[in-house]
Parts: structure tokens; sequence; C-alpha cells
């Protein structure tokens, strides 16, 4: 390892390992240091990505994707459904693979790529932590070395520091952030269609301001998981209420793992830089809003970061108003709808259980896929008209004028 860099990526997550790929093939020297001993492990995700976002970093690859989904079907709790197909072609992947994929593939292109790794803190212009950052410490193999990067990219998921030590607000309120807990269950088979993938939703009997999922990995084999608000996780874990929910739907299912974990789902942090530094991915709350998937935001997002990096560093001005522009740019491309997740989010969190069931039970009379979005709308709302009231943020926010 040296100790000067154009880059330092802290994080071998999808983001920080997208970040990485981006930055070497301008031509970057790049370091990609990772505080797990492997990247990938232990899995912390339902294993569902858009399949485009992944095609643009690295070939698809048998090594890490398993099968496409054809379909989600969206549950009240009395068991009916709505059925609807991905918004874009969507993939279950075997994550560990993947995220390895993506570093192998950054390491390829040039990039220097440490596991065991950990940036234990910032190196500042000034010293004393005042400044612009120029690098960080990073502790690994037993020892601890300073490394200096023009610019620094912290990628380090939801459990980020690496932003916070360079000032910036990144802790979510309890209400907007999810905690999650899954099961990977076996025994699946007859139970489970492996193409089909699960969305229950139930605000008093499922998941209190969340949802469970079940992502199949094989016909028999599935990642049940359950999201629910933090706020609301004080009364009755993510744990119990996904046991719950695994007993009535998946008795005497086996289980093989669980990971537990949390997402922000505030939608983008209004500010990601600062002077030499840049944030990605959950780190920088990029998930979203109202699934809480953040694989393929993560790698746009240190996509954008490193367009806006390049022309910095060529500039030789790193400083927050030169790396502002990344900031725009997400805002052009995600704000809005974002926005609008986070406000669909909010009302789902606000209904009661009943009108829910009510929505999903007409929803899955109503043809969908001939359907256009202001039929579908109109139709919700006859069903509901509260929702008229709930519907003008959408409206503000720019949903409905899509
Ligand atoms: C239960 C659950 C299920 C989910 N299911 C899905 C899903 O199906 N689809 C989807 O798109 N998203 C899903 N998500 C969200 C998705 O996993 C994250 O959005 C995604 O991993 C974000 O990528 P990232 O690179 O920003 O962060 P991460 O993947 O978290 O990577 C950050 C990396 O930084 C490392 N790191 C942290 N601190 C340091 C440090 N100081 N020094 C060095 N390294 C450090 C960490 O070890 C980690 O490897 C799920 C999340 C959970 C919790």
């Amino acid at each position: 390892m040296k100790t000067a860099y154009d880059l330092l990526v802290i994080g071998a997550g999808p983001a920080g390992s997208a970040a990485a790929i981006r930055a070497a093939e301008a031509g970057l020297s790049v370091l990609l240091v990772e505080k797990r001993q492997e990247i990938g492990a232990p899995v912390r995700c339902g294993e569902a990505t858009d399949i485009e976002t992944a095609e643009r970093f690295m070939p698809v690859s048998p090594r890490w994707a398993l099968h496409p989904v054809t379909s989600y079907a969206i549950f009240n709790a009395r068991g009916e459904s709505v059925v609807v197909p991905p918004s874009s072609p969507t993939l279950i992947i075997d994550r560990r693979a993947f995220d390895l994929s993506l570093a192998e593939r950054a390491a390829r292109l040039g990039a220097e790529v440490r596991v065991g790794t950990t940036a234990v803190g910032l190196l500042h212009e000034g010293g004393n932590g005042s400044g612009a950052v120029t690098g960080a410490r990073l502790r690994g193999l037993g020892r601890d070395v300073e490394v200096r990067a023009r610019l620094v990219i912290a990628a380090d998921g939801v459990e980020s520091q690496v932003a916070r030590w360079a000032g910036l607000k990144t802790i979510p309120p309890l209400a907007d952030y999810y905690v999650g807990f899954q099961f990977t269950l076996s025994g699946l088979a007859g139970r489970i269609n492996p193409d089909h993938c699960e969305y229950h939703v139930g605000a008093t009997s499922i998941a209190p301001g969340g949802y469970v999922c079940v992502f199949p990995k094989s016909d028999d084999r599935a990642n049940v998981g359950l999201v629910i608000a933090a706020s609301q996780a004080r009364a009755t874990s993510a744990q119990a209420w996904l046991e719950r929910f695994i007993e009535r739907r998946y008795p005497r299912a086996g289980v093989l793992s669980v990971v537990a974990g949390g997402i922000p789902v505030t939608g983008a942090l209004k500010t990601m830089v600062t002077d030499g530094l840049m944030v990605v991915g959950d780190a920088a709350h990029q998930a979203d809003p109202l699934t809480a998937g953040g694989i393929s935001l993560g790698m746009i997002g240190a996509e954008l970061a490193v367009q806006v990096a390049v022309a910095a560093l060529q500039r030789g001005d790193v400083s927050a108003r030169a790396l502002r522009e990344y900031d725009g740019l997400w805002q052009a491309r995600f704000g809005k709808m974002h926005a609008a997740l986070y406000a669909v989010r909010k009302i789902l969190t606000r209904m009661a259980e009943a009108d829910f069931d009510t929505l999903v039970a007409l929803g899955a009379r109503l043809p969908l896929d001939t359907m256009s979005h202001a039929e579908l709308i109109t139709q919700l709302l006859k069903a509901h008209p509260a929702l008229l009231l709930e519907a003008r943020t959408l409206v503000t926010t720019g949903l409905l004028l899509k």
C-alpha cells in the first residue's frame, strides 16, 4: 500500500466498489479499503437488484446472477394481493458474490483493494481536525498508517462514521430509519414461486410502518425479511414481528441464516460533500425511501460522485463549492421521485390497516397491466376518498404529474 493516492474510497459495498471502478476507469490512482475480513460477508440484504445498473459496471455472470424476478405481489393482511411487474428488469443475486465481483473488477482496472482495513479517523489540511479532508488513518493487520488522498469518498454504509467525522449531519430521525431483520428459510418448496417476489403490508398485524418481503433464491429457499420504522421497534422488535409472520405463513421452515441491519429512508442527504470529501450509498441515505432498496441507487450515486470528482481533480479544486455539483446531479435525477416515494411511505404509515386492505382488494380486481397511472389513481380515490387529501402531497412532490 502506498501512502498517497488521488482517491481513497472507504467501504467496499456496492457503492464503494462502483466508485472505485469509475475512478480507476478515469485513470485515477485509487485505494479501496474495507474493514471486514471478507468482501460481501455477512450478507445483509434481500438480494434483489435492478439488472441494468449492475450490467453497466460488470458483465452479468452466473456467479452472482441467480434468476430474474417476473412479478411482485403486494399482499394485505387478509391474504388478497395485487400483482405488478417490476418497474425495471430485476434479478435475485448472490450478494456475497456480487460485492466480491464488483471489488474484483475495481482491482482489475487498477484500484488497490485492501480488506481487514478500517478507517479510524480523517486527516485534515489544518491538523487538529480542521480544514479540508486530506486522507485518513487506516488500521489493519496490526498497524496504523496515514494515507493521503486528494479526495476521500465515504462509502461506509449505514453505520457511516466517516461523514460525521467530516462534520456532515447523517443521523436520521427514528421514524425515518428502518430496522430490518431477515431469515433465509429452506423447506419452502410448493409454498413459494421462485420468480415471484412478495411484499406483505399490515400496519397492526404484520409490520408497523414497514413490510415483510419474501424474495425466493430457488424453488425451496427464500430470504424472508421485515423492516419496521425504528420508532415502532421499542414496543415489539423487528425479530418478534418477523417470527410471528413466519409461524403463520411458513411453519416448520428451516432457518439457514439470520441477519439484522438498518436502512435510513429519509431520501438522500441534502449535503453530501464537504471540502475534500464526498459521501455515497447508504452513508448518504441514497436508498429508496419507500422500499429501502439501495444497491443500484448507491452505485448510481457513486457514479455521479466520481463524475464530479474527476472534473474537480482535473481543475485542482476539491472544495465543497466545487463538489456541490454532485448534490445537484443527484437531486435532478432522483429528488422529485424520492420525495414522492417518501410521501407514499408516510401515507401508508398513517393509513389504517382496514383501509389498506380495501385498496389491495380493489387493486386485485383491476386490470393493472393495461391501466394508466391516472386511471388507477382515480379508482383508488373513489374507493378511499380520504386519499384525496393525502394526494395533495404527491401532487406537490411531482408523483402525480409524471
Ligand atoms: C435486511 C436488509 C435487506 C435489504 N435488501 C435489499 C434488497 O433486496 N435490494 C436492495 O437493493 N437493497 C437492499 N437492502 C439495502 C442494501 O443492502 C444497501 O442499500 C446497500 O448495501 C448499500 O450499499 P453501500 O455500498 O452504500 O453500503 P454497504 O453495502 O453497507 O457497504 C458499506 C461497507 O463499508 C464498510 N465499512 C464501514 N465502516 C468502515 C470503515 N470505517 N472502514 C472501512 N470500511 C468500512 C462496511 O463493512 C461495508 O462493507 C437491504 C438492507 C437490509 C438491512
